[in-house]
């Protein structure tokens, strides 16, 4: 395992911003699981502090006028290297709220077994008020600082996109440290959530809505869960509000309508929209892309006041924009039995008293939107690599296959129908395996948390399991390290 390396970066500034709320409910869920462990209280501060937090401002021209930005990463825990978390690109991004996404980003890995240390970066900006070419200089320098201060790297920290980014800026980080680095053979796995033409992995871009319906899937079809919460088993009579309809929220909203659920309410920032009995998330998504906007949807009714949505009946509720969006405002009044958290943080630490007090429970997002850095890890993989999944293997796999299906009919002396051939004789390509990769950690990490939750009679929700899991993992690693005894 690596050790932190010294790195020169600068100190952190230590103002109170929009985020401070934020971090201080991470870290209120993290002493509330802390009290149920007896880990020394020296390495409990040690995992819960942030690392090393960097700040920069440089110039850009936008509109043709000078201004400064701001912008961040912090690296909360070295215990793995590297690490890992993605870059926002927001208006209302502070420091508190990086340090609070980046220690998320800690107990994430862990939880979901990737080996890395927490990290997360943003950029003050709104990328929707700039131009493209005004976007990708600012990505570019952004870049460069971090490589000044050796924030990035495939084996020191490796970002990858988050709120108001995507693949293209991933291009843009790749292409720059290439070209800054030309030497690092491990160049490309600087940044994840690359475009496939760059060295990004088939799957990454719906793989944290994937993993958020591999999450809910395994919730509704456990027993002892169904039974605790009053709700009846599986997906089929399942019907569900997301909040935010951006990478998350649609592929969420995607792969669970796919799987039988009834999408009863998508909320925006400029409204929501509606429907008892289903919204078809495609159609949905098809007259976004015409209209710029899901409000006025033919299909469904629009609500102006889009939040209030988070109010209406359903069973389960994915918040996939922002952080605090279920407060104290509206913990009590939220009708859902069941909360998929999505985005990062997006449930306050006093709403979630509130919420347990009413018996509903919260799927905590260090668990339920791990899919994206557990497709990051493979994405990583096939960098460091040099070569696509299933490249080496799948024709052996089809050969055996067909090998095995020959021998098969001629034992029996019945015939596969073409179908079942290709079902059978297909060897599994980067997809395939980056998706089963996925299916695996979130069904095994799902009943890793619960298990603590059983083993720990007094803890009553399962973010708290998911913290003790983390705390656990990441203390074992520093006794193996030799930091404490
Ligand atoms: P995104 O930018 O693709 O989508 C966010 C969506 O939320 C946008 O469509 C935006 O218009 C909408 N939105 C903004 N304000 C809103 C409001 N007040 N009400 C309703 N909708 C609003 O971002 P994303 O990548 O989908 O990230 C969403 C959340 O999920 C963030 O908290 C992010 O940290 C978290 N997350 C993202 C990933 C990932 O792989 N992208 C992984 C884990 C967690």
């Amino acid at each position: 395992m690596a050790k932190a390396k010294a790195k020169p970066k600068a100190a952190s500034s230590s103002h109170a911003g929009m985020g401070a709320g934020f971090n201080e409910s991470v870290n209120r869920y993290f002493n509330k699981a802390a009290n149920h462990m007896s880990h020394p209280a020296g390495i409990l501060e040690q995992i819960r502090a942030c690392n090393t937090v960097l700040e920069v401002k440089f110039p850009a021209r936008i509109n043709g006028e000078i201004q400064v930005i701001s912008a961040w990463r912090a690296e909360h825990s070295h215990h793995k290297l590297p690490c890992k978390g993605g870059i926002r690109y927001s208006e209302d991004a502070d420091v508190e709220e990086v340090i609070a996404l980046a220690s998320l980003m800690t107990y994430k890995c862990a939880v979901v077994n990737v080996p890395f240390g927490g990290g997360k970066g943003a950029i003050k900006i709104n990328p929707k008020k700039v131009s493209v070419e005004e976007l990708e200089r600012i990505t570019r320098r952004y870049t460069v600082e971090l490589i000044h201060k050796n924030c990035i790297g495939a084996s020191v920290d490796v970002p990858a996109p988050d709120y108001g980014s995507g693949q293209r800026e991933m291009a843009w980080i790749a292409d720059t440290y290439q070209s800054y680095r030309p030497d690092d053979i491990n160049a490309l796995g600087c940044v994840t959530g690359k475009p496939v033409s760059q060295g990004g992995v088939r799957g990454r871009t719906e793989a944290t809505g994937r993993g958020v319906y591999f999450g809910v899937r395994e919730a509704v079809n456990d027993t002892a869960l169904m039974k605790k919460l009053g709700m009846t088993m599986g997906l089929g009579d399942k019907r569900i509000i997301v909040q935010g309809f951006g990478n998350v929220g649609y592929h969420a909203a995607k792969f669970l309508q796919e799987g039988g659920a009834t999408i009863v309410g998508i909320i925006e920032w400029d409204g929501a929209v509606y429907n008892k009995d289903g919204i078809d998330v495609a159609a949905l998504d098809a007259h976004r892309k015409a209209t710029g906007s899901i409000t006025n949807f033919a299909a469904a009714k629009t609500v102006k006041n889009g939040n209030s949505v988070l109010e209406y009946p359903c069973d389960i509720l994915v918040p996939a924009a922002l952080e605090s969006q279920i407060n104290e405002g509206n913990a009590d009044k939220i009708k859902a039995k069941l909360i998929a958290e999505g985005a990062n943080g997006p449930i306050t630490a006093a709403a979630e008293e509130i919420l347990i007090k009413r018996g509903i429970l919260a799927i905590p997002d260090m668990y339920i939107n791990a899919g994206g850095v557990v497709v990051s890890y493979f994405e990583w993989l096939k960098n460091l690599s040099h070569v696509r999944f299933g490249r080496m293997d799948k024709r052996f796999e089809e050969n055996t296959n067909t090998s095995l299906i020959a021998a098969v009919e001629r034992i029996t002396g019945h015939a596969l129908t073409p179908s079942e051939r290709e079902l059978i004789g297909r060897g599994a390509d980067e997809e395939d395996l980056v998706n089963s990769g996925l299916e695996d950690t979130m069904i095994g990490s799902y009943h890793e948390i619960m298990e603590t939750w059983r083993t720990h009679k007094k803890v009553h929700d399962m973010r708290t399991a998911g913290f003790i899991t983390a705390i656990d993992k990441i203390a074992t690693s520093y006794s193996s390290l030799g930091i404490f005894p």
